[in-house]
């Protein structure tokens, strides 16, 4: 194994249309203080020394010009690449996990929705990986009560079905790292289950791990990892930005 193949590659998938946030360019490429989300998020995922590979899976019409941008902002001198990504997540983190050499043991998958996750996150998930986890999630507990509905397709009150024990939810965070060869697995396997008119795509891609019988485990994330999906979301990134450069010039 390499000096390169010691150190984690990450996945970040970048392809989103982002609708819920409103009409305009890619969720990607929204500006947060000035600079693209996208570009946030490599460089929260560059600046862990866990990390030696980026690779980004652009919207398949914009990758010369998230190249462009790239090459723009100053990613701390790592190798830094670009795909194409897909019609969904999970098509987008597959392409992506095909860019990154198959002797690379760990690997990261990182939403560019989740651009200020602290870098002492994306150092705890590699670690965990590489203490021997498979499959390994950032998490932090829920405020809400969390309800089961019987969604209602043509509207109107959603019948409850059931409240689950809040102690034992978790929301999930990304970075989520990966032994490489059980992700391959995984996608692999999904890939060959939608040819033949299978499940729906995951969300998460511990989803998929979890789908096929792997073990998924939980170490904490941060408050600051959110996902930015709506407008509000990216209010609350300004002001945790503005924070930030306040109190380090970041
Ligand atoms: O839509 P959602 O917020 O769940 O997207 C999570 C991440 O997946 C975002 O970073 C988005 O750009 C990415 N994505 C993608 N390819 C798609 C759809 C979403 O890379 N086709």
């Amino acid at each position: 194994m390499n000096a390169t193949a010691q150190l984690a590659a990450a996945v970040v998938p970048a392809a989103g249309r982002g609708e819920r946030l409103g009409p305009g360019a890619p969720k990607a490429l929204r500006e947060l203080g000035g600079v693209p989300l996208l570009v946030h998020a490599v460089r929260a995922l560059a600046r862990s020394r866990a990390v030696g590979l980026v690779v980004v899976a652009a919207p398949a019409d914009g990758v010369p010009e998230v190249v462009a941008l790239l090459d723009s902002h100053g990613l701390d001198g790592k190798d830094v690449r670009v795909v194409a990504g897909g019609a969904t997540r999970q098509e987008s983190v597959r392409l992506g996990l095909a860019a990154i050499p198959a002797d690379t043991a760990v690997v990261l998958v990182h939403d560019a929705a989740r651009p200020l996750v602290p870098v002492e996150v994306v150092d705890a998930v590699a670690a965990a990986v590489r203490a021997g986890a498979e499959a390994v999630v950032p998490a932090v507990p829920l405020a809400d009560t969390v309800k089961r509905v019987e969604p209602q397709p043509a509207g109107g009150p959603e019948p409850v079905l059931d409240t689950p024990d809040r102690a034992s939810l978790r929301a999930v965070q990304t970075p989520q790292g990966f032994l490489r060869a059980t992700l391959h697995e995984v996608h692999e396997k999904a890939l060959a289950e939608e040819a033949g008119g299978g499940l729906p795509p995951v969300t998460d891609d511990a989803g998929l791990v979890e789908r096929f019988g792997g073990r998924v485990v939980v170490v904490p994330g941060h408050e600051e990892a959110f996902k930015v999906t709506r407008p509000l979301d990216l209010v609350l990134a300004e002001a945790v930005l503005a924070r930030r450069r306040a109190s380090d010039g970041f």
